[in-house]
């Protein structure tokens, strides 16, 4: 039988219709920013594999220190135990954290890391006995789709069938330029008066929600003002982590330093699944007793697998190389250089970038939806001409490994600007 009947037939894609929807297409191999389909064609991942891939495709470094901590050791349970890898990699992490940073917890992917980054803020309070249950996020969140993430997060049609069963969340709007100072108000009124537990946010850009960026000057002044009001401030950096938004955090943006820290995807350089929730003494002093109610339990069967440690320690490796740097900072002014060139354009609602992450928003009378029509035509026609582009709605976006050769942007540049001259 052949390989995409059998797909058909056992498996349930993510985020996919189970009637209707195209076949998906079949990868047999990847080298840097290429994937290379079973019958030879070349497409440019532009969207490094839901944001996760930064140095390419089966780097060679990574793939080496994965090959050999598989004939050492593939996993270990991690309560009672302990690994090299695990130990380098929190050592590593800690390095390019923010310096109040001060202990690593791990799971495997995102939501976990952010599940972990609730339930620890919860737990803070109530080992101390304080009432603080409530917290805030931000309007269009996305944190992941376990149950904890998804109740902090945007309630939509993706959420609608489980609503009943998330717990309550309070919303501020996302800020923009014309809203600034009330969302700051109403924030500062919330941290004041309710019994606010912890914030959680993702800073500077949220993804999931269309690459929509918001002031990081207004995100220092909210958590500067929670801190001082002693509420938890979570950031997701599941997203904006390891570089993509120029900085090795998106956190290194503000002054204020959040006190938990949730990183996944850039951590293995997208080779393996892996989580980390970090945070800072005060955190870490909650829970610093021999108590049995005290302890945080919580665990998974892969916590800390050796293979992601080690995959995770060469892509450190890797992003601290200079050329990494480099490589940054040259898309990030390549993709400001592209926004200047097409923003005038009048089928263009807006054009953003931060660091490695341009957002091309089309001016359309559908709406931003995620389930814009327009969507249907940019996917197959981007496909087509070898380039991977997976629009949120009528919003195109490029982030792609930092390995990305100039002239490979360009052409995906040209193409974009193709598509917007003659296609709409
Ligand atoms: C992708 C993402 C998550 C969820 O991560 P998964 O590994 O997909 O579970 C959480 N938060 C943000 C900001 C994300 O972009």
């Amino acid at each position: 039988m052949n390989l995409l009947t059998q797909d058909k037939n056992n498996i349930w894609h993510p985020f996919t219709s189970l009637k209707g929807a195209d076949d998906p297409i079949l990868i047999e191999s990847g080298e840097g920013v290429y994937l290379k389909t079973h019958d030879g064609k070349k497409i440019i991942d532009a969207v490094s594999s839901w944001w996760v891939n930064i140095h390419g495709h089966s780097h060679p470094a990574i793939a080496k220190a994965i090959a050999e901590q598989a004939l050492k050791l593939e996993h270990v349970i991690f309560a009672g135990f302990t690994h090299e890898p695990a130990i380098k990699l929190s050592e590593n992490v800690l390095t390019i954290l923010p310096d109040n940073q001060s202990k690593i917890f791990f799971s495997d992917n995102g939501s976990t890391a952010v599940e972990v980054g609730i339930k620890m803020a919860l737990q803070y309070w109530h080992n101390q006995g304080i009432e603080r249950k409530k917290i805030i996020a931000i309007d269009g969140a996305y944190h992941g789709d376990t149950f904890g993430a998804m109740s902090v997060g945007e309630r939509s049609i993706f959420t609608a069938p489980f609503q009943d069963h998330l717990f309550q969340t309070i919303f501020i709007d996302f800020p923009n330029a014309e809203n600034e100072e009330i969302v700051y108000q109403r924030f500062q009124q919330l941290v004041v008066e309710d019994n606010v537990a912890a914030f959680i946010y993702e800073p500077l850009v949220q993804g999931a929600a269309g690459m929509r960026m918001y002031s990081s000057t207004l995100l220092d002044k909210m958590i500067g003002f929670a801190q001082e009001h002693d509420v938890i401030c979570i950031a997701d950096e599941v997203f904006t982590g390891f570089g993509r938004t120029g900085e090795l955090f998106a956190s290194y943006h503000m002054t204020y330093k959040p006190d938990i820290m949730a990183i996944s995807k850039g951590l293995s350089g997208g080779t393996l699944p892996i989580g980390i929730t970090s945070c800072s003494k005060k955190i870490v002093g909650a829970f610093d007793s021999s108590e049995v109610g005290k302890t945080f339990f919580h665990g998974h069967s892969f916590t800390a697998n050796p293979l992601a440690c080690a995959a995770s320690n060469a892509s450190f490796e890797l992003l601290m190389k200079a050329e990494c740097r480099q490589n940054i900072l040259k898309i990030s002014s390549l993709h400001r250089s592209f926004k200047e060139r097409i923003e005038q354009s009048d089928k263009l609602a807006d054009v953003r970038s931060l660091g490695t992450v341009l957002a091309v928003e089309l001016r359309t009378d559908t709406g931003t939806s995620y389930t814009s029509p327009v969507r249907k035509k940019i996917y197959p026609y981007f496909l087509e001409r070898g380039i991977l582009l997976r629009p949120l709605g009528n919003i195109i976006y490029i982030l792609p490994p930092y390995v990305i050769k100039e002239d490979e942007l360009k052409f995906i540049y040209d193409e974009i600007e193709k598509f917007i001259n003659n296609e709409l």
